[in-house]
């Protein structure tokens, strides 16, 4: 029986997890799935001392998906830096579960067009997708200081391997959409990059239906707020991913509507693309929706279970079409509702 690690981590995921499971549990009720809870990030130092402890590694390795809500808050804020909850518990649990592509669909909902900084008419019709290499790059090259004269130094390095596989894997959702790849790098500058540009040209003979292109980071940047219409696909390595999903989380309007997820093959971690938000924590005032979303692209991306997944993309929108908003969506005139009764809602228009 397919198992799914459920861990809900601090401040409001505690609420918007619960929310998410409920939505994922209405729509696969006559499968069967394993649903199991286990503590992580600062929820986890409190019982046990440590961020990840060996229990939760060991049932997310076993896990054919794991759901996450968010870890951290002020509380563990003091603690050394290796045993904070982000740095003692997600980073070591990406690497340990090998999630070396990460994936960020923004797509703007019509209803929502008036919550983006941006122009209506330039977020209109916003649908693309961002695939970020995760283990890689300038992050975990050789990294150092030096003394006389004093210096420090970062390594970027990519294997021609690690490469190919994420670029394959942009064509392949590439090919599931409107068969535009965009891979962006810096090939004007650097090395790394122009290797880069060497194998996306050479991958893309075995997707020859698909239209690779190319583009400078800065320019990506500036591309992504002028026209971001434009793009489909977009693949990129660590650090120009991690700036670029940040830029491109605005073009959706609200950092509360948007779902990531983090795989190697078929095993994926999924969570929202926002932190524990601990301003509003226990309140019941977050927006559970990008939690909602990520259990949908759960089903989707790891148990193949496509017609769900839409099914619950579809009731979100519903359920917004209709008015309702949490705090951080409303704009004046809005029904604003809490956690709960926004997860109720989205499970009613199932
Ligand atoms: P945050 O995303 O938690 O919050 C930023 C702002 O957005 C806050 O005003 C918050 O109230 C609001 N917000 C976020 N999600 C919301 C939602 N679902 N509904 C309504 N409003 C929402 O970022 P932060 O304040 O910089 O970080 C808070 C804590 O979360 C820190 O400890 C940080 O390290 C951690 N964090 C964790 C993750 C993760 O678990 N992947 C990611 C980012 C930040």
């Amino acid at each position: 029986m397919p198992e799914i690690a459920v861990l809900p981590g601090d401040g409001i995921g505690q609420e918007i997890v619960p929310e998410a499971v409920a939505v994922a549990q209405a729509v696969t009720r006559d499968r069967d799935f394993i649903w199991r809870e286990y503590l992580i990030g600062g929820a986890a130092i409190d019982a046990t001392g440590g961020a990840l402890p060996p229990e939760t590694l060991a049932a997310c390795q076993a896990a054919d998906a794991v759901l996450m809500g968010a870890i951290g808050g002020p509380k563990w804020d003091a603690l050394p830096a290796p045993q904070r909850p982000e740095l003692g518990a997600l980073l070591p649990l990406r690497k340990q579960l090998a999630l070396y592509a990460n994936i960020r669909p923004v797509r703007m909902t019509p209803a929502l067009i008036g919550a983006s900084t941006l122009k209506p008419e330039v977020v209109r019709g916003v649908d693309l997708v961002v695939i970020r290499e995760l283990t890689g790059g300038l992050y975990f090259g050789e990294k150092g200081r030096r003394s006389a004269p004093r210096a420090a130094y970062d390594t970027l390095v990519y294997t021609e391997e690690e490469i190919r596989r994420i670029v394959r894997l942009a064509f392949q959702w590439a090919r599931a959409r409107r068969w535009k790849l965009c891979s962006v790098d810096k090939a004007n500058v650097l090395e790394s990059s122009r290797f880069w540009r060497e194998i996306a040209v050479d991958t893309a003979r075995e997707f020859p239906d698909v239209e690779l292109t190319h583009m400078y980071v800065d320019n990506a940047a500036m591309q992504l707020v002028r026209r971001p219409e434009q793009f489909d696909v977009v693949v990129t390595e660590n650090m120009f991913g991690d700036i670029l999903t940040d830029l491109a989380s605005m073009l959706s309007g609200s950092i509360g509507m948007l779902a990531t997820a983090s795989m190697n093959g078929p095993k994926g971690l999924y969570e929202p693309a926002h932190g524990s938000a601990p301003d509003i924590a226990g309140q019941d005032a977050a927006n559970p929706l990008a939690a909602i979303l990520s259990a949908a692209m759960m089903l989707k991306y790891s148990f193949a279970l496509t017609e769900e997944s839409e099914r619950i993309e579809k009731a979100v929108a519903a359920v917004l079409d209709s008015g309702w908003r949490t705090a951080d969506l409303a704009e004046p005139g809005a029904r604003i509702i809490g956690t709960r009764e926004m997860g109720a809602k989205v499970r009613e228009a199932l």
